[in-house]
This record gives C-alpha cells, sequence and structure tokens, in this order.
C-alpha cells in the first residue's frame, strides 16, 4: 500500500467555488478501507456546503456524499470485507456503544464518535486525506467527488457486484432518505394520502416509497413541470404545479387533508403550509434541510389535533440495514435507480451540475469515474 494521487472536488472553505484538484489519499489504517469511487451523485447538499449553508466543522473538504465504488486495499483489523467489494457508502453510521444505540435506537444515535465520523476524523484524530500538503476532510466522512476515499469500514456497506453501482450510489443519500422518510419517520401505511413537496433527488424517493409502502394517493408538488412528469414515472397519483393555489389543489384531492405530507425542498415557510395540509393525526415531515438559525410560524393550535411535527435526518436509516432493504425492493421491481439518473457526467463536468441543482428538469446528475 502507498499514498494515491487522486483528482478531488475540493472546496477551500464555504462561500468559495471549489475545485477540481489532486489530493493524496493516504493508505487506511486500522478499521478503515480505502475504495475506488465508481460513481457519484451530486446533491443538494453539496451545494449547500458551497454556499455556506450547511454547517462544517472543518474545512477544506473533498465534497461528494453519494457514492459507491470498489475496494482497493483494507487497513488492519477489518472484518467482512475485502479488495475487490462492491459497496455503496453511508453517511451516518450509528456508533453501536451509546445509550440510545444499545436500547435499539440507532437511528437516533448522536455520540461523539458518531460526529467525529462524519465530520472526516478517523479515530486517531487524524484525516487520510491531504490537499496540498495539509490536512483535508472527506464531506461527511466519504467525500466521493473524487477518485479514491479513505473511509472507516462501518461506512461502506457491501452489495452484491453484480448490481450497478452508477445506480446504486445514489441509494447512499438520495434513495434511502427518501425511503426512511416514509417508512421509517412518517410509517405510511396501505391506504394512506401523501402528499410530497419538491419532486427532486429526495421527492422522487419519497414517492416512489410512498408506492411501495402501499398509499393510495401521492400528491407531488414541484415547480418545474418536468419534474411533475417524472413523479408520475415513480408513482405520483395526481400532480400539482408549485405556481397553483397549491391548498386549494389539495383540498380538491383529499378535503381532510393527507395523512403524510413531506417537505422535500428545505424552505422553512414551506413547513406552514404543509402543516395546513395535514389530517387531524396525521403526519407532517421535514424531510428537506432549512439554513441553520431559520424560523417557522405556524398556528401552535393545529397541533391540538394529534397532528405530527416531524424531524426527519437522513431517513432516520440505520445504513447497514435499511440499504439491504433498498436492494430487496430494486431486485423485486419497486424501487427505480435508472430512472433518477438524468444524466452521467466525467467530474470535469461536475460544475455544470452543480449549477444545475435545484433548476434541473431530472432527479440527479451521476458522476461516472
Ligand atoms: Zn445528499
Ligand atoms: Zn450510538
Amino acid at each position: 500500500m502507498s499514498t494515491i494521487k487522486a483528482r478531488a472536488l475540493v472546496l477551500e472553505e464555504p462561500g468559495t467555488q471549489p475545485v477540481l484538484a489532486e489530493v493524496d489519499v493516504l493508505d487506511p489504517g486500522p478499521g478503515e478501507v480505502r475504495i475506488k469511487i465508481a460513481a457519484s451523485g451530486v446533491c443538494g447538499t453539496d451545494g449547500h456546503a458551497i454556499e455556506g449553508t450547511h454547517p462544517l466543522a472543518r474545512w477544506p473538504i473533498v465534497l461528494g456524499h453519494e457514492g459507491a465504488g470498489v475496494v482497493e486495499s483494507v487497513g488492519e483489523g477489518v472484518t467482512g470485507i475485502g479488495v475487490g467489494d462492491h459497496v455503496v457508502c453511508a453517511l451516518a453510521v450509528p456508533c453501536g456503544t451509546c445509550r440510545q444505540c444499545r436500547r435499539g435506537l440507532a437511528e437516533h444515535c448522536n455520540s461523539a464518535a458518531r460526529r467525529q465520523a462524519m465530520s472526516g476524523v478517523m479515530a486517531d484524530g487524524d484525516s487520510r486525506l491531504r490537499y496540498g500538503g495539509e490536512r483535508a476532510y472527506p464531506f461527511f466522512g466519504v467525500g466521493t467527488l473524487a477518485e479514491y476515499s479513505t473511509v472507516r469500514r462501518e461506512q461502506v456497506i457491501p452489495i452484491d457486484p453484480a448490481l450497478p453501482l452508477d445506480e446504486f450510489c445514489l441509494a447512499g443519500c438520495g434513495v434511502i432518505t427518501g425511503y426512511g422518510a416514509v417508512m421509517n419517520v412518517a410509517r405510511v401505511r396501505p391506504g394512506d394520502s401523501v402528499v410530497v413537496l419538491g419532486a427532486g433527488g429526495v421527492g422522487a424517493n419519497v414517492i416512489q416509497a410512498a408506492r411501495a409502502a402501499g398509499a393510495s394517493t401521492i400528491v407531488a408538488v414541484d415547480a418545474i413541470p418536468e419534474k411533475l412528469e417524472l413523479a408520475r414515472t415513480f408513482g405520483a397519483t395526481h400532480v400539482v404545479e408549485a405556481s397553483a393555489d397549491v391548498a386549494k389543489e389539495i383540498a380538491a384531492i383529499e378535503p381532510d387533508g393527507a395523512d403524510a405530507v413531506f417537505e422535500v425542498v428545505g424552505k422553512p415557510e414551506l413547513l406552514t403550509l404543509c402543516l395546513s395540509l395535514t389530517r387531524v393525526g396525521g403526519a407532517c415531515v421535514m424531510v428537506g434541510i432549512p439554513p441553520v438559525g431559520s424560523k417557522i410560524t405556524f398556528d401552535a393550535f393545529t397541533l391540538t389535533a394529534n397532528r405530527r411535527l416531524l424531524g426527519c435526518r437522513g431517513g432516520a436509516v440505520v445504513p447497514a440495514r435499511d440499504i439491504e432493504r433498498l436492494v430487496s425492493l430494486y431486485r423485486g421491481g419497486t424501487l427505480n435507480l435508472a430512472g433518477l439518473i438524468g444524466r452521467r457526467i466525467g467530474l470535469d463536468d461536475v460544475f455544470g451540475a452543480l449549477d444545475a441543482l435545484g433548476k434541473s428538469t431530472f432527479a440527479r446528475s451521476v458522476v461516472v469515474f
């Protein structure tokens, strides 16, 4: 083993433009693996890091957090995985030892160890990335917009090599977040009615997970007509343009409101609308990530009618459990990954994909290495 030089998308500090540059990807230490990235999605959260609205503990960072690849080398003491294995990168992995983890609530793990892993710091306190000779950090501990990445063993989930890596990279963030919002957070049941505000890379997955959960009415709301067409292919039974009187249009479909309403845009003011669209006893879920410090106002009385206003950290998933479930849905034909990919691009074209975030007519751009 020796240090590998890799091309990577580096963000020197929040609020600046990222650059394509060479980084040193150091050897995996104990309990770590180095992977050759095969594909990485370009997600809205990468855009938030660039804008400076996503809090970063340390920088510079290598962007990208929705990746899949092949294990290139393994560090000391790594078990259950070997060179050549295909893996999906997992963002947030429970520590396994804190109070929440011990109580079987690993999806709520918030230990210092988990936060350290997500900031790209290894157990020994160092990172495995160097940029211009200085320490750099992989975004969410994975930094997948790079040719190689050294990550903790727990942050890679092995998958069958027959599964397409350019599709399964999306399982790491957009797909699992949408799936988890439906299955783990709102707990949509057969026959439920569902409203989804925002039909992009995560929203399309909320829609297809709601279909998989047996929802009978699925209303998609988006500002971009092509995304509404896409929403239909993922299972939306009704579509509403965001420029319309959304409350009125949805009242015409579900007069008493919906059993589950998902905000997948990240605009705090939309959450107030979402709550007003939620049926008595229903769930209103904030899936989109609002800017840190933003405030919302709503009639607090609304909550007296058993409505549940729910937060959703990445779909409240446990990657080792939920990625396996996604594989089962994919094999059963109820999880469409190919349809999420609007463009397959090279790393040199990543800037165009970043510019298109929030404006594109498709769900995802995927960088294929
Ligand atoms: Zn993401
Ligand atoms: Zn824990």
